[in-house]
């Protein structure tokens, strides 16, 4: 399809007129075009970069079915990247599903026995088979390794991390060497300076960050994916850990002072992106949430849509609206960093050049 829209484009904030042909963004005007909206707001594809398709709502593998029905509810509210942070089944056929979002693999989990969510990871008995581990799971993902890096030890009652320092160090620099980025589940404060020292590149959660190691990640250049709708759970995990009265009192202090850790990293100069953790405990599609959860603490309204936007592209390697970039975007009819409502109602999305929701064939509407 042939379209044409004008809207004001981001992060320019400028009216623009864009064409699209062939599934790519032209500048240029583009004969016989349809002209789908002349006033608007025009933005980069939603990036959610910590979801789970083929994880199933409640727990245990979606199946084929299941993780296509996830990705089009993640697709339909604009959120047309995402970086899967571990799937326990290959998602790899959806990529000759041009209906679906993108998805940035991390390949499995990696963990220890009785140390994640069961039957979701690898698990080493052995910690000094993480390098080799890491290396494997490089080459099936997308560029990304995703390691659990603490996690409730049930002896001693509380947070704890899987690994040591030396042995991340040597996962992570294998990691590299093989072109991949690496990311670690973190909740707790024990296991982040080893996890940054190592020169690992992302934290998904972090909700146990201090002044100090808010310091190091920004030394370091860590990113982080706070997942705050995640961590909205936390006190339902502690009320229900009644056995572990330690790690209850620890989960409910991190959920209470998690809006305060996030706004200091901003302000630190971590970057930092969206992520829903989508899949197990969290639905799919709940991206407007987590932007909404981050103009909540700390960011801007436009700092909030930039985390799950332009900037969430750049940092995943993907180009934002350009001259003959594909033609990813979502358009609003009011401006998304308004309001909350704002962001809710996506006029519609144009994912490869087609618009979604799709029109009725017969009566045009959508
Ligand atoms: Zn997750």
């Amino acid at each position: 399809m042939r379209m044409h829209l004008r809207g004001v484009v981001l992060p320019d904030d400028e009216v623009r007129d864009l064409w699209v042909r062939d599934g790519v963004i032209s500048y240029e005007p583009v004969l016989d075009a349809e002209t789908l909206c002349d006033t608007g707001w025009i933005v980069p594809g939603l990036v959610d970069a910590h979801c789970h398709v083929g994880i199933r709502y409640g727990g245990g593998h979606e199946d084929r079915e299941g993780a296509i029905a996830q990705a089009e509810v993640e697709r339909d509210t604009g959120a047309l990247l995402l970086r899967d942070a571990g799937s326990p089944i290959d998602t790899r056929f959806i990529d000759d599903h041009h209906e679906l979002p993108k998805i940035i693999r991390a390949g499995r989990h990696i963990a220890r026995p009785k140390r994640y969510i069961r039957e979701l990871g690898i698990e080493l008995d052995d910690e000094r088979d993480l390098p080799d581990i890491v290396a494997e799971q490089a080459r099936f993902g997308d560029g990304w390794v995703k390691i659990v890096g603490d996690w409730i030890d049930r002896s001693a009652g509380d947070l704890r991390p899987l690994w040591s320092d030396a042995i991340l160090k040597e996962a992570i620099d294998a990691a590299h060497r093989e072109g991949a980025r690496v990311t670690a589940h973190v909740f707790g404060e024990d296991a982040l300076p080893g996890l940054i020292n190592a020169g690992i590149d992302c934290l998904e959660h972090g909700t146990g960050l201090t002044a100090d190691t808010i310091e190091m990640m920004a030394e370091h250049g860590t990113a982080l994916v706070p997942t705050l709708v995640n961590i909205d759970t936390f006190p339902d995990i502690a009320d229900s850990a009644t056995k572990f009265p330690v790690y209850a009192a620890h989960m409910r202090d991190l959920h209470r002072r998690v809006r305060h850790t996030v706004a200091d990293a901003h302000a630190a100069g971590v970057p930092i992106y969206t992520g829903t953790d989508a899949g197990g405990s969290i639905r799919h599609g709940r991206i407007a949430d987590e932007i909404d959860a981050l103009a909540g603490a700390g960011l801007s309204r436009h700092e909030a849509l930039a985390a799950a936007s332009w900037r969430a592209r750049e940092w995943l390697g993907r180009p934002g609206i350009e001259d003959g970039a594909p033609a990813d975007f979502v358009v609003y009819r009011t401006d998304p960093r308004g309001s909350r409502a704002a962001l809710d109602a996506p006029a519609f999305v144009v994912l490869r050049g087609r618009v979604y929701p799709r029109r009725d064939p017969v009566t045009g509407h959508r």
